[in-house]
């Protein structure tokens, strides 16, 4: 800056937001063309999509990127450490809650998946504490996986942790999803079914939860991975 003034925060913010704008340009002039029929008929048409995806706020893991999904085919929640709360339908502000309640019994999704994944700050949180600045919130939402923290603690070794917990997190949330009477309903009618997915973001590999409780990688082609002979 000329005579060294310092950048002050309004400027700051207005070099990020041009930031974004000028992904919006590029939307606009390589994205949009080709997409232009398929949004004004999910405009006209509405929308029908057929998955829910309950991910985690972190920026490395979006839903839409790993499921290559286009507009129109699934609705994402996202929250610290794509929880669940358990169904309690009082006055306080329930954001997932409403979300799932709008997918499952307004929209009609028949698929609903909690992706967590590796190096969660919210599991991180969970399991040393949420950093000072972050602890009106952080914390209590965090609490409600305390049972995986505990399961962590005491059966992983200190390097597996962390995995463990995140993974044990997405059990909670399948969990409290059949809290839901209109989602343990439906998926006793055999009309929606939960999934649990946890992606690596530095490999880039998603792994499947398998009913005996395990998370197995899928391959690209689809085709579920052998598990590592023990
Ligand atoms: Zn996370």
């Amino acid at each position: 800056m000329r005579g060294g003034r310092k950048v002050d925060a309004g400027q700051v913010a207005a070099l990020k937001m041009e930031k974004l704008l000028a992904g919006y340009r590029r939307f606009r002039a390589s994205g949009w063309p080709g997409q232009r029929r398929l949004f004004e008929s999910l405009a006209s048409d509405g929308q029908r999509p057929q998955a829910l995806v309950v991910g985690c706020v972190d920026s490395r893991v979006d839903p839409g990127v790993i499921f290559d999904a286009a507009p129109g085919q699934m609705l994402t929640v996202r929250n610290v450490a794509n929880l669940v709360p358990p169904y309690a339908p009082d006055v306080a502000y329930h954001g997932t809650s409403a979300a799932l309640e709008f997918g499952v019994r307004v929209l009609g999704v028949s698929h609903l998946v909690v992706l967590g994944h590796g190096l969660c700050g919210g599991v991180r949180a969970l399991l040393e504490g949420a950093p000072e600045n972050a602890r009106d919130f952080v914390g209590p939402w965090m609490s409600m996986a305390e049972s995986a923290r505990v399961r962590a603690m005491r059966c992983a070794a200190q390097s597996e942790r962390q995995q463990l917990a995140e993974q044990e997190v997405i059990k909670i949330s399948l969990a409290n999803l059949m809290t839901f009477p209109w989602i343990a309903e439906s998926v006793a009618a055999g009309t929606l079914a939960l999934h649990g997915t946890w992606f690596c973001i530095g490999t880039g590999t998603l792994a499947i939860l398998q009913p005996d409780g395990s998370f197995v990688p899928t391959l690209p082609d689809g085709e579920p991975d052998r598990a590592p002979p023990r």
